[in-house]
């Protein structure tokens, strides 16, 4: 099996989140955060219940103001009104220590909190304002993830770091001093929260940067080093397809070494764009890489001089976005649903083949071929479309097969 030629799994320490394991063996989280103004109780709600939704099992929100703070119950209680039970974590930097004090309802309504360690104050407040938030974690029950991120990595560690090196007889480049301040940082403030009593099977580590090779190489050897549950981001990953490809490269790289426990993609949306696209990515990298299964794959052929019109690409999106809507439905009532693979090809010469490999398969005519399209169901023949409602007959079929192949789950079986 070509599984075997990846390494297991990395063991971490299991962390209950709210209702979500992360680690200890548990498949990957996928989680987002939002971009509204969480002082607005209504816009930070309905983009949360909006990425919990498209299938983010853990919501980040800042909480940055004490308005903020103070919004993050309400938030709570109204997601829970709607049925949607993510749980959400909590984002604080400088004031964080304050907020978790003075707001208890919010310290108990978050379900994980994150610490910057960078960020979180300066020399003697730091280890101060560190502790407080350490110590409401422990109060409260609540895991903390400890992240590091390049772009505010704690200036005097880094400058002692690096006046270490630059002392030694044999002073490395600066970007492996880096990489080990970043690393330091965290099991430092790991090892502190510890002593402070936040139990282990309650810390969560990363260390962002926005460099593919810098990422890929600080979590090989923060993975080596320690058993803390990781989440894994590129950080700054950029917008469009240069984040995607950046993030899927780092990310699957990792994940195929065994190493990452939860992730988050840090897409720049573009203007108007849906937040809910990082879900999507986050879960087709899991996906992808084999780690995970959340919709039905449509592969689909990229085109070519055969193909006469954009009718097959059309149909290749209508079938994905159908599958991806329908899935939200099938999810709860038909067990294994989203390991079905469907394929939309192009033409007749070679759309069969690959047709065969999916579930389903339809291949559609290309130029100069007769104006039908044969489909194929587990790889036979199946029926051969033809006409102007080639798509919604597609459609049918796959939601035949659906009824047909998987279990109706305990509760729905009429
Ligand atoms: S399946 Fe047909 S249309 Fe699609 S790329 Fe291959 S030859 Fe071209």
């Amino acid at each position: 099996m070509s599984q075997n030629i990846f390494p297991p799994r990395r063991n971490s320490v299991g962390v209950r989140v709210g209702t979500v394991t992360i680690g200890g063996g548990a498949p990957v989280v996928v989680q987002s955060m939002t971009n509204t103004d969480t002082e607005d109780e209504s816009s930070t709600t309905s983009q949360v219940a909006q990425l919990a939704r498209a299938g983010s099992e853990l919501v980040r929100i800042t909480v940055n103001t004490p308005a903020a703070a103070k919004a993050v119950a309400g938030i709570r209680a109204r997601l829970d009104d709607m049925g949607c039970h993510v749980p959400l974590i909590g984002d604080f930097h400088f004031n964080g220590h304050k907020l978790v004090t003075e707001y208890p309802d919010c310290a108990r309504a978050l379900a994980k909190y994150r610490i910057n360690p960078g960020n979180v104050g300066h020399g003697k407040k730091r280890d101060e304002q560190f502790s407080i938030l350490i110590e409401t974690a422990c109060k409260y029950d609540k895991p903390v993830r400890i992240g590091v991120n390049w772009g505010s990595l704690d200036p005097e560690l880094l400058a002692r770091m690096m006046d270490e090196n630059a002392r030694s007889g044999d002073p490395k480049d600066a970007s492996l001093v880096m990489h080990e301040a970043l690393i330091t940082s965290a099991l430092q403030s790991a090892a502190r929260a510890e002593e402070i009593g936040l139990g282990r099977d309650k810390i969560i580590l990363s260390c962002k940067m926005s460099g593919v090779r810098d990422l890929i190489a600080v979590y090989r050897d923060l993975a080596a080093r320690c058993d803390y549950a990781l989440h894994l981001g590129l950080t700054e990953a950029g917008m469009g397809s240069k984040g995607i490809v950046a993030s899927a490269a780092a990310l699957s790289v990792l994940l195929l070494d065994g190493i990452g426990d939860t992730i988050r993609i840090s897409l720049t949306p573009e203007p108007g764009g849906d937040r809910s696209r990082e879900v999507i990515v986050a879960q087709e990298i899991l996906q992808t890489t084999g780690l995970r299964a959340f919709v039905p794959l449509v592969a689909a052929c990229p085109g070519c001089g055969r193909t006469t019109s954009t009718y097959f690409q059309e149909l290749a999106e209508s079938i994905q976005g159908y599958v991806r809507n329908q899935m939200l439905v099938w999810r709860e009532e038909y067990d294994g649903v989203e390991n079905m693979t469907l394929a939309v090809m192009g033409c007749v010469v070679n759309g069969p083949g690959e047709s065969k490999h999916a579930n389903i398969g339809i291949s559609l005519p290309g130029s100069g071929e007769r104006p039908v399209a044969p489909v194929y169901v587990d790889g036979q023949k199946s029926v051969t479309l033809k006409g102007d409602n080639i798509a919604g007959e597609f459609r049918q079929i796959v939601d035949e097969y659906v009824q047909m192949k998987y279990p109706k789950k305990a509760g729905n079986v009429h």
